[in-house]
């Protein structure tokens, strides 16, 4: 192991998903900090790899039954070389501040590939909002933005959504910020329609994704037309994956949630879909209601025991993890292999390890990063930045068409970019070095600051 590797383990103990996207960045962009020597004399390496400022604070509320709650928040604006720094929140029991830091590292060079002025953040909180009332959440959301005010601004840090946040969260933590600041301002995106929220924001990371899915179908001539895909999630981005999935004649047969998977034989169409929207964003039920009103479909619920994921064991064409990092391991990277998929295009943020992103570049399927394929969702939060500014609404076609040439655009980035430095297809190191030299380049500009 490197020098480098080395020291980031030993300072930044017990953050194993932080070193993971560190490590797969680093072995990516050797070959660039061998010939810019630049990089080196400004050590940009450690400079990227250290918060530019970490925020953790305590978050107490009261529950339904008059109990006093406390939970972690955290904010961790990582880089602000090219933009305010910009990345979700995400609100789950696992959250801790090594996950954090690697969505925030991660979150750098995603929004330097969508070209538009965003620097890299994140945030959460270890607060579980299943099985919580809608005034539980609203307490909460209030009492976390009650801190978290002082720390963003629209010049600053826009927060976003992820896992466990959604519109409404979005809508408490924006209520509270505008009382806490007295200002209207595009400080959070993900808000509501009517309310400075853009068009096609929701749906932007499942389009997004598929929309890069078919820039790389299109390299080797096809198409969607009756491919079998395979889908994790049930959350924002598997629902709108599986919605455009539907639109480019794809048949999607699978979708999970942290209890197990569907397996649909016959597919998931549309009036299906419209199922799993009402009880995922309405009545936010289990998804194995969804083999109970659908003959086709089996459940499988998820067995501790095994050391793979049986919904990555299914024939099929393609693949987009759209739930958790490592969701696919080497297993499941072999078992995807075996049955004969073509692409896998990332949704969620680093869903595969590192032993499952070797084997699907060893086997030259077409793969996909996660900070390539899922930019579509801030590529469209900074699209709703610049109408907030603007102070006017864009049309749902002129937000998509340019939601649309964003991902063509990294695409061909990513392309040019393996092509350049000879690992040709390979959208890892494309992905990595494109995003990796806008923000270096920015941060000599700038000084030692
Ligand atoms: P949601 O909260 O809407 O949905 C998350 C889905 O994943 C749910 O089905 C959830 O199941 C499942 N899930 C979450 N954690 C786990 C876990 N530990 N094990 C198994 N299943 C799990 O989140 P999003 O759809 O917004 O986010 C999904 C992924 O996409 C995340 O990796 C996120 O970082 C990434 N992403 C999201 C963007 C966005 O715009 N929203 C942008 C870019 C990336 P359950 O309900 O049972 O917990």
């Amino acid at each position: 192991m490197s020098d480098f590797l080395q020291a980031l383990k030993a300072k930044n103990p017990g953050e194993p998903e932080f070193i993971q996207a560190v490590t797969e960045l680093y072995e990516s962009i050797i070959p660039v900090l061998d010939k810019n020597t630049a990089l080196r004399k400004h050590n940009i390496l450690d400079r990227i790899v250290e918060p530019e400022r970490l925020v953790t604070f305590r978050v107490t509320w009261t529950d339904d039954q008059g109990k006093v709650q406390v939970n972690r928040g955290y904010r961790i604006q990582m880089n602000s070389a090219i933009g305010p720094y910009k990345g979700g929140l995400r609100f789950h029991p696992s959250v801790n501040q090594g996950i954090l830091k690697f969505l925030a590292f991660e979150q750098i060079f995603k929004n330097a590939l969508t070209g538009l002025p965003m620097g890299g953040g994140k945030g959460g909180s270890d607060f579980d909002p299943k099985g919580k009332s809608d005034a539980e959440v609203m307490r909460f959301c209030q009492a976390f933005m009650a801190e978290l005010y002082r720390h963003i601004g629209p010049d600053t840090d826009v927060p976003a959504g992820d896992i466990g946040v959604g519109g409404r969260e979005i809508g408490y933590l924006f209520g509270m910020y505008k009382k806490l600041r007295n200002e209207w301002t595009g400080v959070l995106t993900g808000k509501g329609l009517g309310w400075g929220g853009s068009l096609i924001r929701p749906e932007a990371t499942g389009y997004g994704n598929v929309f890069f899915a078919e820039n790389m179908l299109e390299t080797v001539g096809q198409t969607f037309k009756g491919k079998r895909c395979l889908v994790s999630g049930s959350g924002n981005v598997a629902q709108y994956t599986i919605e455009k999935l539907l639109q480019l004649g794809a048949t999607p047969v699978t979708a999970s949630d942290s209890s197990g998977y569907i397996y649909d034989e016959k597919g998931i169409d549309t009036k299906k879909l419209e199922f799993i929207m009402d009880l995922k964003n309405n009545r936010r039920g289990r998804i194995a209601e969804y083999a109970d009103a659908f003959a086709s479909a089996v459940f499988v619920p998820v067995d501790a025991k095994l050391d793979y994921n049986p919904l990555w064991n299914h024939k099929a064409d393609c693949a987009f993890p759209s739930a958790t990092q490592n969701e696919i391991n080497g297993k499941d990277a072999q078992n995807l292999i075996n049955n004969g998929i073509q692409l896998v295009s990332e949704g969620a943020n680093m869903p595969s390890d590192l032993e499952a992103v070797n084997i699907f570049l060893s086997n030259n399927i077409l793969y996909a990063p996660g900070k390539a394929s899922n930019a579509g969702g801030v590529a469209t939060s900074g699209l709703e930045m610049s109408q907030n500014s603007l102070r006017l609404y864009w049309t749902s076609e002129e937000v998509e068409a340019r939601l649309k040439a964003i991902m063509r655009n990294i695409h061909a980035e990513a392309l040019a970019t393996s092509k350049k430095y000879g690992h040709e297809r390979n959208y890892v190191v494309g992905a990595n070095i494109a995003g990796f030299e806008k923000v270096a380049n920015a941060m000599i500009a700038q000084g030692v600051v």
